[in-house]
């Protein structure tokens, strides 16, 4: 079971481990690498913990950044940039309509 504590800390974590990261990448991945901190020990293991259809909490370990499993993620916010606005548009009730994609 996860606290919403432990999976804002397991955010830092990820976010902190992928700030060092970008500075080696503009580095251009020179050698040395840089000196990571290890991963929380405390949050090995940690349980996504969402609640499930049964009202139990969910036990699935494999985790993303966010500290949920892959059924517990939430939903996907949709297409950010214009062009993927304009793509995701054109998959509404019209199917006739000819597509500008296709020319
Ligand atoms: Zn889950």
């Amino acid at each position: 079971m996860s606290t919403p504590e432990q999976r804002k800390r397991l955010k830092a974590f990820y976010e902190r481990s992928s700030a060092t990261h970008a500075e080696w990448a503009e580095r251009g991945y020179q050698y040395p690498p840089p000196k990571t901190e290890p991963f929380p020990p405390d949050l090995i293991g940690l349980e996504c913990g969402a609640k499930t259809r049964a009202g139990t909490p969910c036990k699935q370990k494999a985790t993303y950044e966010n500290g949920r499993c892959k059924w517990h993620g939430g939903c996907s916010t949709g297409a950010k940039t214009e062009e993927g606005k304009k793509r995701s548009a054109m998959n509404g009730n019209c199917p006739k309509k000819k597509r500008s994609h296709r020319g």
